[in-house]
């Protein structure tokens, strides 16, 4: 898809409603319309990349994780804990195929990931 019609960069570019909660350069956080947990946010790349799969680069993969950890601290979760999760594909049943990570926490998550 291309990233005129891909419901995340409408997000970055404002053109779809979100509930921000950080944003810096690179990345922007928002709320997960579908909480599955007390906290769930997303931290997507501004970028158009459709997946983990399409990447290799150590810096914007390594930035990711910086921003959902610095999102944990936002939501106020690093102490008690979270989740990071990257869907990818398929079988882990990836629905936005623009990349994300998830940062799920505020209660006391399934030990099951899977
Ligand atoms: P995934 O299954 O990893 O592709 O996750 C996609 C996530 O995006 C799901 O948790 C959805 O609830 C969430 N989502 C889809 N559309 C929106 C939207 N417009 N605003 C916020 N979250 C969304
Ligand atoms: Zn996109």
């Amino acid at each position: 898809m291309a990233s005129a019609e891909c419901i995340f960069c409408k997000i970055v570019r404002g053109e779809l409603e979100s509930t921000k909660v950080y944003e810096d350069e690179d990345f922007f956080a928002f709320e997960d319309i579908n909480p599955q947990a007390r906290v769930h946010t997303l931290v997507i790349p501004k970028a158009h990349i459709t997946g983990i799969e399409e990447t290799d680069d150590p810096a914007l993969l390594g930035k990711l994780l910086l921003a959902g950890k610095k999102v944990a601290q936002l939501k106020g979760v690093d102490r008690s804990g979270y989740r990071l999760v990257i869907n990818s594909g398929k079988d882990a049943g990836q629905t936005v195929f623009h990349l994300h990570l998830h940062v799920i926490g505020g209660e006391l998550l399934n030990p099951r990931m899977a």
